[in-house]
């Protein structure tokens, strides 16, 4: 971060941002700015380039035709690769999770090469659509309670040796390929299949992200009760549905 002033990149929401995942972009923005922080967010359309010098890009999810339309212009663009480069932080959801891997299958059936940012493959499902509240343990290493989510997705994700999973399913399908895991991540990295939107069900999610960005260890504390209603409430109906 340069001149205290914290860069929330909002990666195509033109393309990727269905079932609410905008809500990710307000959730981090507004619990940066009540830790006094200077937040400058770039809603980057796909027909601009996508900024190298951003601290926290959010991706949303996606249908298959716009999903494609978004990895096309992704790569060309190569903003987004060079940011990681650069150290940035990233964040995205089912579709802009699967577009971060090494490919996915496309709306024409087709192999779609991703962006090689997570070490991860996904492939069209075989079985039922996985749709559904989640519930999930996210990785120890990450240090948070467990979170809450709504999935809604065909594909199926492999990961690959340097990809860890992000959490681990005790309700839904996650990665879809019946180990339990749920999304990925590498350093500063990560998908996930949890729409919701998953920041304002799991909040400490976006915290996670402000403190990396921030190189801290902690942050001052916010009023979670609307959160932690929230939580609350969707828990309960993922435990009633299962
Ligand atoms: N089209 C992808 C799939 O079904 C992603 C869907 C989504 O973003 N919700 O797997």
């Amino acid at each position: 971060m340069s001149d205290n002033q914290l860069r929330l990149v909002w990666v195509y929401p033109d393309l990727l941002s269905t079932y609410g995942d905008q809500g990710n972009v307000l959730v981090v923005e507004r619990r940066a700015r009540q830790r006094g922080l200077d937040v400058a967010r770039l809603d980057v359309r796909s027909d601009q380039p996508v900024p190298t010098s951003g601290d926290i890009y959010l991706i949303g999810g996606g249908e298959d035709r716009p999903q494609r339309l978004a990895a096309e212009r992704l790569r060309r663009d190569g903003g987004l690769v060079k940011a990681v480069e650069n150290g940035a932080i990233v964040f995205a959801v089912c579709a802009g999770y699967q577009i971060l891997g090494h490919e996915f299958i496309n709306d024409l059936g087709q192999r779609e090469p991703g962006l090689g940012l997570l070490d991860v493959v996904s492939v069209r499902g075989e079985g039922e659509r996985c749709v559904g509240d989640v519930l999930a343990d996210i990785d120890p290493q990450l240090n948070l309670p467990m979170l809450t989510g709504f999935e809604n997705h065909q594909g199926v994700t492999h990961l690959g040796p340097t990809a860890r999973p992000f959490a681990r399913v005790r309700i839904g399908k996650g990665n879809g390929t019946g180990d339990g895991t749920e999304g990925a991540y590498n350093d500063t990295v990560f998908g996930t299949y949890m729409h919701g939107p998953v920041m304002a069900r799991n909040p400490l999610i976006a915290d996670m992200l402000l403190k990396l960005a921030l190189d801290v260890n902690a942050l001052p504390p916010v009023d979670d009760r609307w959160y932690e209603a929230l939580r609350n409430e969707r828990i309960a109906a993922a435990q009633q549905s299962a």
